[in-house]
């Protein structure tokens, strides 16, 4: 039985471990030490590490984990140079067979120009970094509105059941931007969910594509030209 445990780390990333009873595979581990006590505590021997782009809180612990365990560590081929601990480099139609299961590779650009996705269709999982948050998306550091926009029609294409694994937990905030620029939308119950959520201790991710389609304004507006203005105004939001 395949399962995907979720790692809080540094002040709101997430780690995310797939796993069955004796093999892992790590997503995006920023922070070596909260991934090594999980692998040990479950007698679980680290089998790949999967890398979506290469900002420091995504690949900060792959040098200590290499350390420990010996796996591949993927990444884009953009990102080569960037992320010199990788060992394998991916680009979109690739596919990779840990834990039995299939993972394609997805080019989703925007937030960093090598960033990609790792995507099981049999699980209906998307393990996306930073490229789409609840009621968010990333910023753009490197690509353009163009790029990311693309990149944004390709998750809204996936089943409408996926779970999108994303990395940060900006919800609450992401969900006062809205709010203020929506105000035609009843936010009454999807406020209270995710309030509860956190008040109670758990993590919002992962969210489903279906919830994020009716509500995330940034995978809602309908032209790359929307998509600017929606982009713009978060830039510029101080919630
Ligand atoms: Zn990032």
């Amino acid at each position: 039985m395949l399962e995907v445990s979720i790692i809080p780390i540094l002040n709101d990333n997430y780690v995310f471990i797939i796993h069955n009873q004796t093999q892992a595979v790590v997503v995006d581990p920023g922070d070596p030490t909260p991934v090594l006590d999980f692998l040990r505590s479950k007698k679980l021997n680290l089998v790949a590490i999967f890398i979506t782009h290469h900002h420091p809180d995504h690949i900060g612990g792959i040098a200590s984990i290499l350390q420990n365990y010996n796996a591949p560590v993927y990444c884009s081929l953009y990102d080569k140079k960037r992320i010199p601990q990788a060992t394998r480099h991916l680009k979109e139609g690739d596919s990779l067979e840990y834990l039995d299961t299939t993972f394609d590779v997805l080019d989703i650009k925007g937030h960093t120009l090598g960033h990609i996705a790792y995507y099981s269709e049999a699980n209906h999982w998307l393990f996306s970094g930073d490229t789409v948050f609840s009621l968010g998306c990333g910023r753009l550091f490197e690509g353009s509105h163009q790029e990311m926009w693309d990149s944004l029609q390709k998750i809204k294409n996936l089943p409408k059941d996926t779970l999108i694994y994303f990395t940060h937990e900006y919800t609450l905030t992401n969900l006062k931007f809205c709010k203020s620029l929506d105000t035609q939308t009843n936010w009454t119950q999807i406020e209270s969910d995710l309030t509860k959520k956190r008040t109670d201790g758990f993590p919002t991710t992962p969210t489903k594509l279906d919830l994020e389609l009716q509500y995330n304004l940034f995978l809602k507006a309908n032209t790359p030209e929307d998509f600017k203005i929606v982009r713009q105004r978060k830039d510029q939001f101080n919630g």
